[in-house]
């Protein structure tokens, strides 16, 4: 039997990350999945390396945080990544407008830098026809176009695991953990998959599962689990760029993504079920992303050709369904449950799996009193060297963790921004200053 410094407990993209990380520091590492890698919510995201524009109206410091973090993994990832020009076309009628709209991509455009990213355009409404062709004409009153990196998700995990295994981790797959081991009331390791697998430090990185897996431990990591589905089209391009839709019930928003997995349209949001074992799409779900692509479309599929869903791991918080936080955090159960050896990694995204390994494997280091620096930044996945990496500057994590508790004031700091954003706007554009440009533009800058 082999005492690994580690063992890891899901073989998403946060796994595979906390299992890279901290085996490029030299720590003895196992990582057991239940199935296989990036198969749970990391395979049913909508596959966007991005800030998330939308947390602008309500956590900025999410969005700088997942750019800034973006950036590393455009540097380590190669081509697991491609550029995604995307356009939101607005319309007479809808719940944001031109003006509002384009003020949320000026303040992205500072963080788009981050993650290479190129500045917004807006967009004529004849240009928006000609770049999406078959986008319905009729109350069309411009558009903005703004890009993201579309990355294989499954592969990004898969990649990202691989790396730890040539780092000297141990991966076992189809091995769910079934128990956690106690000794003298510390977690000495796993049993899973038939092996009882020992580690000083255990970390529970099983994403919607975290609640599940500490349970084992008897201890709790609540979630506000929220389900999201997408519709697939097998037909890779029915539409030359992604686009940003108002959905159906306005102040809802549904991307569609043209990539080799296929088209798809999604997500919902909405609250899931606490097991994530019993998350299903179901047809008043799949009734909404249909008429919501389909309004803008004269002609589009009748039919999608299958579904995809899955469980966002938000962390447990006030505040309303529509504005939670997708900050992170590494939970030490030995301070909060009494519970040593024990750690959990909840909430985040795949946007920023690279810092949130980071700070998960800190505090694995700091437990074993091992002093070694995190290199994830500066190899890439295959085990070249990174140079050229800037200093943009991080949010401060502990007003990030302040503001997660406080949707009100976050809320605000973020609308703060977007307020004094907007009379600049209006400013600009009285005085001429903001340029609409054309198809050629279009192409020019993100082709
Ligand atoms: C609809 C939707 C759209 C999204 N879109 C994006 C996006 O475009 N960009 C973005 O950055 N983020 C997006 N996200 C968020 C992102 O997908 C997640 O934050 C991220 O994938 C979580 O990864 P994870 O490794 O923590 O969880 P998972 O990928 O779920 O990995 C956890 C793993 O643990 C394993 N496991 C569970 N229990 C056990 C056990 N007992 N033993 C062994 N293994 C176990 C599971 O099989 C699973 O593979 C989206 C999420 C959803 C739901």
């Amino acid at each position: 039997m082999t005492e690994f410094d580690l063992v890891v407990v899901g073989g998403g993209v946060t796994g595979a990350g906390v299992a890279r990380d901290a085996a490029l520091r030299g720590l003895k590492v196992a990582l057991v999945e239940k199935a296989r890698p990036g198969g749970g919510t990391t395979a049913t995201s909508t596959h966007l390396i991005h800030g998330g524009v939308r947390y602008l109206l309500y956590d900025r410091l999410t969005t700088h945080s997942s750019c800034w973090d973006s950036g590393h993994i455009v540097r380590t990832s190669g081509d697991l990544l491609t550029r995604l020009p995307i356009v939101w076309p607005v319309y007479k009628g809808h719940a944001r407008g031109l003006e509002t709209v384009e003020t949320m991509f000026e303040e992205y455009d500072r963080f788009q830098p981050m993650k290479y990213g190129r500045p917004h355009l807006r967009l004529t409404p004849e240009a928006a026809l000609k770049i999406v062709p078959g986008l319905t004409a009729e109350g069309l009153l411009g558009a903005i176009a703004f890009d993201e990196w579309w990355v294989d998700a499954e592969a990004l995990a898969r990649r990202t695991l691989e790396s730890a295994q040539a780092a000297g981790a141990e991966v076992f797959l189809d091995a769910p953990a079934t128990e956690i081991l106690k000794e003298g009331g510390r977690v000495a390791g796993i049993r899973a998959g038939g092996r009882e697998l020992r580690g000083k430090i255990t970390v529970n990185a099983a994403g919607p599962w975290i609640d599940k897996v500490s349970t084992l431990a008897g201890v709790r990591t609540p979630l506000r689990l929220m389900k999201g589905t997408h519709l697939i089209y097998k037909n890779k391009a029915l539409t030359p760029v992604g686009l940003l839709l108002e959905a159906e019930g306005k102040n809802r928003y549904v991307f569609v993504v043209p990539s080799p997995l296929g088209t798809w349209v999604g997500p919902t949001d909405l609250p899931g079920p606490d097991d994530p074992d019993e998350t299903r799409t179901t047809d008043d779900e799949i009734g909404y992303l249909t008429r919501s692509v389909k309004r803008y479309f004269a002609s589009w599929p009748e039919r999608h050709d299958s579904t995809i869903v899955g469980s966002r791991p938000i962390l447990g918080q006030p505040g309303s369904e529509k504005q939670l936080s997708r900050d992170f955090e590494v939970y030490d159960h030995e301070s909060r449950d009494g519970l040593g050896g024990f750690l959990t990694i909840g909430g985040g995204k795949m946007s920023d799996y690279r810092i949130m390994a980071e700070t998960a494997v800190d505090e694995v280091c700091r437990k074993l009193g091992v002093s070694a620096a995190c290199r994830t930044q500066s190899l890439t996945l295959d085990g070249k060297p990174v140079t050229d990496i800037p200093d943009w500057p991080h949010p401060s994590p502990d007003l990030k963790k302040f503001l997660r508790t406080k949707p009100l004031l976050r809320e605000l700091h973020a609308l703060s921004y977007l307020g004094a954003g907007f009379a600049t706007h209006l400013a600009r554009r009285a005085a001429g200053l903001t340029p609409i440009s054309d198809e050629n533009e279009f192409r020019r800058r993100y082709q």
